[in-house]
């Protein structure tokens, strides 16, 4: 048989439920109101479903012991127009097409382009010929390096020591942890990885476009690193 609820009993049944209900209504309140400032602010900045969070610059231990050197470029049209970059979906390779130049030499003539008010060019990065980086563009503005992939690659410029442009093995190793460090830090895969002659079919990096065999295995050897990379930050 049913027991009969006193009034007291019935008030505070009563009571009880109203608190559920309320307590109900305002997580759901509070949960749609986070979802639509996540997903207006995604909007609002135009990166909805980038990787791109917006850093400078990441942290990469190179074979040498070295650290990149910030050496970014004097703000100009030429050479840094500092449009915002505000996705990464691939890293661009390309060589100097100057041998025997190094990575200061490249840098200064990007710089230059400020004042020669010709030619538009740059890089993200400059690998030189002792395998030092220069990176002379933040990660979140565009460089003028790869064309129609400008607004949502990052490019990396290697220096060599002659006509064939083929890397020596200071600069190999660098462009690899560069390579790998970059994929890390933006989620990108094996082929994001991707030669300036795949966008526009110059023949840059000329060694790598020569040599489909040692292209596959530079990529190969990022995806090696990429799971070094990997296997020691889960320590
Ligand atoms: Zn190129």
């Amino acid at each position: 048989m049913r027991k009969r609820l006193t009034r007291e009993e019935w008030h505070r049944r009563k009571r009880l439920k109203r608190t559920v209900l309320m307590t109900t209504v305002i997580i759901l309140m509070i949960v749609i109101i986070v979802f639509s400032i996540y997903f207006i602010s995604n909007i609002l900045y135009g990166n909805f479903g980038s990787n791109n969070v917006g850093k400078e610059e990441i942290m990469v231990t190179l074979p040498n012991g070295t650290e990149i050197q910030n050496r970014f470029l004097t703000p100009n049209p030429y050479s840094r127009p500092q449009t915002q970059l505000k996705r990464i979906n691939g890293v661009v390779i390309h060589y100097t097409a100057n041998p025997g130049s190094t990575a200061d030499n490249n840098r200064s003539y990007f710089e230059g382009l400020a004042t020669k008010k010709t030619t538009s060019a740059s890089s993200h990065y400059i690998i030189g010929l002792e395998g030092e980086i220069l990176q002379c563009i933040p990660l979140n503005e565009v460089s003028y390096a790869s064309n129609e992939r400008n607004d949502d690659t990052i490019a990396i410029e290697c220096c060599h020591m002659d006509e064939t442009g083929i890397f020596n093995a200071e600069t190999y190793a660098s462009l690899v942890s560069l390579t790998a460090a970059l994929c890390v830090e933006f989620d990108l895969k094996k082929k994001d990885i991707i030669r300036h002659y795949d966008i526009t079919g110059k023949l840059c990096p000329l060694y790598f476009v020569e040599h489909e065999d040692a292209w596959e295995a530079f990529k190969e050897d990022v995806m090696l690193k990429v799971g070094l990379i990997k296997e020691n930050a889960k320590g």
